[in-house]
């Protein structure tokens, strides 16, 4: 039980600006929460509706922690307070409908809140649907919208919206929640939601293969006739997470590259995978040019897993253009 606001670690200065904002205004109105995944922009959200929705707000318009109100808000289960949270979907025309329908119903509070997670997965006809209503919401209306590739979200919507741009967290701010080591605290870039991912032996291992089948898929004719890999990549949920990996696993070759041979001691010690040392080793023999468009692909596709593309096509077409085989 608590004040929402009072666990979250970072974002003093944004926090005080949007506490200000809606201590003096009160006419409903969208705003955008944009910023790198797991920084906390969707419990800044949470916490400021916990302070609107709160029946006993304190003079310094804090929630109170305690109400009725408060704790409903803190369960999710606030009848003033819609959660929209795809997870890996898109927001679909029905989801649009059904905040519609949540908004037809007479509100008993003073407020009402849409928080809307990952926003760039909004669809155009959903997007669209909504659009009126974002556009110029009713007076006691606030929509969140939270993205970490806002200029995905349509433009009419990101235009009439009040953008606030989080940034990652520092190590200092970090430390204060986690008891990780620095080192793993440093190689998280100010996100919490990659620190488990660090610490869990499972993670590790997955990983592990994640670089290997890179390497697989890269340099290897036979992966072209080998049906095993197709299998697991059709698991749609480990996809985005796999990508983003092997990005930063290209970031540590370009590190390595790019140092002298004396540099090279000190270079690994900035590595995001320093226990996959041996797989980055063998990946930065290939030419810079080679690791950069990759890279460039790698990123192409992660956009592109907003509109749903086939993860073995992408794959596939990975390898058509850049394999690298054993004889270069
Ligand atoms: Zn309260």
């Amino acid at each position: 039980m608590g004040v929402l606001l009072s666990r979250i670690v970072g974002h003093d200065d944004r926090i005080h600006k949007l506490k200000n904002y809606f201590s003096q205004h009160h006419a409903g109105r969208t705003f955008l929460f944009s910023g790198p995944s797991g920084v906390g922009k969707k419990q800044v959200a949470w916490g400021l509706s916990q302070i609107l929705l709160c029946e006993n707000k304190t003079p310094n318009f804090d929630a109170c922690g305690v109400c009725g109100s408060c704790r409903r808000v803190e369960k999710k289960e606030h009848e003033s307070l819609m959660w929209v949270d795809p997870d890996s979907d898109l927001i679909k025309i029905d989801d649009a409908k059904e905040i519609l329908q949540f908004l037809r119903l007479r509100s008993l509070s003073k407020f009402r809140i849409v928080i809307i997670d990952q926003a760039h997965r909004m669809n155009a006809s959903a997007g669209n649907s909504l659009l009126k209503i974002m556009e110029e919401p009713p007076e006691d209306l606030f929509f969140f919208l939270i993205s970490s590739a806002p200029t995905q979200i349509l433009q009419t919507l990101r235009s009439r919206s009040m953008k606030v741009a989080f940034q990652s967290l520092s190590v200092t701010d970090l430390r204060k929640i986690s008891q990780a080591s620095i080192s793993v605290l440093n190689s998280v870039r100010g996100r919490l939601d990659l620190i488990g991912q660090k610490e869990d032996p499972e993670q590790q291992k997955e990983k592990k293969s994640w670089a290997d089948e890179l390497i697989y898929l890269m340099m290897n004719e036979e992966a072209w006739t080998d049906p095993d890999w197709r299998v697991s990549m059709k698991e749609k949920s480990s996809w985005p997470l796999r990508l983003q990996f092997w990005m930063s696993l290209l970031r540590d070759c370009r590190i390595l590259k790019s140092q002298t041979f004396i540099e090279k001691a000190q270079a690994i010690s900035i590595l995001l995978h320093p226990e996959l040392k041996s797989e980055v080793q063998i990946l930065s023999q290939w030419p810079t040019e080679k690791i950069d468009s990759i890279f460039q692909k790698l990123l192409n596709y992660e956009k592109d897993l907003v509109i749903h593309r086939d993860s073995v096509l992408m794959m596939e077409e990975l390898m058509a253009s850049e394999q690298i085989h054993k004889s270069i």
